[in-house]
């Protein structure tokens, strides 16, 4: 069976006719059929009540159910994903669908970064790694957030997502999975959108990199993180409102001055946030 799902990932473009299961065929949609690296195709799969599978990129997606009775994906493209085209598969029961989807590059610079000694010491910790990676790969069934995304914090963005990134003059292996919100120390961090709180992290208790931290999940795969906080004014387990306020703007872990680090991320993937800032999806 995998070396037929396999064989019909390369060659299948259109639906696979059914073999007498008595299903009827589903219908595939997509929002856009290219889109930059860091920015996510919005996959819809109508006309089944069972969960499709669908995949993408080497990955495996989980798709979820939408009050209208469809099931929705927002597919996340790496920021390093090689541009070209790549083929969505989409699975259900007897019945396969394929599109051909075009990832762009979004020719984002590489940016020099100079950290003092002190800063450049630090090393991030086991618990901070392990804590953030299982938060931001959240996945739970229900929407939480509804309308609009909010911009979490009033400020410039001083640097933009996707720069790859050398520190002290090192190779670019890295990139800025977020935006930077420049604010002064003590301003309102609010969250994007409505969730529940799923990760607060604190410099003693080993946030030396990310600093005071909250990670907020959305529902449906995504998550949103605040970083480099001075407060954080909420409880792991809170349900939090767009606009509920969760920390003040500070500098803690690795950061050279005050500014919110903000990053949204899907199925764990780091996605340009300010494609969500205003949006309503
Ligand atoms: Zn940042």
């Amino acid at each position: 069976m995998m070396k037929l799902f396999t064989l019909l990932m390369l060659f299948a473009t259109v639906t696979i006719p059914a073999t007498g299961s008595g299903e009827e065929p589903f219908q595939l949609g997509v929002a856009h059929s290219e889109r930059e690296q860091g920015q996510f195709f919005m996959v819809t799969v109508t006309g089944t009540h069972t969960v499709p599978e669908l995949r993408f990129m080497d990955r495996s997606f989980r798709m979820f159910l939408q009050p209208n009775g469809s099931w929705r994906a927002l597919l996340p493209v790496e920021n390093l994903a090689q541009p070209g085209s790549w083929k969505l598969l989409v699975r259900q029961g007897v019945y396969e669908k394929s599109l051909t989807l075009r990832v762009i590059p979004n020719n984002r610079p590489l940016q020099q970064i100079t950290l003092d000694t002190t800063k450049r010491a630090l090393k991030a910790t086991e618990t901070e790694l392990t804590k953030v990676k299982a938060a931001l790969h959240t996945e739970t069934p229900e929407q939480l957030f509804a309308g609009r995304f909010m911009r979490p914090a009033a400020g410039e963005t001083s640097s933009l997502f996707g720069l790859k990134r050398s520190y002290n003059g090192g190779p670019a292996e890295s990139y800025h999975k977020g935006i930077d919100i420049s604010a002064p120390k003590g301003t309102q961090v609010i969250s994007t959108a409505k969730g529940r709180v799923v990760l607060t992290g604190r410099v003693e208790e080993g946030f030396q990199v990310h600093g005071n931290t909250v990670i907020i999940d959305h529902g449906q795969g995504v998550t949103s993180i605040y970083m480099h906080l001075s407060a954080i004014t909420v409880t792991e387990g809170a349900l939090v409102e767009a606009g509920t306020v969760i920390g003040k703007v500070g500098h803690t872990g690795i950061s050279t001055a005050p500014h919110l680090h903000w990053g949204t991320y899907l199925y764990g993937t780091s996605v340009d946030p300010e494609l969500f800032e205003g949006y309503s999806l």
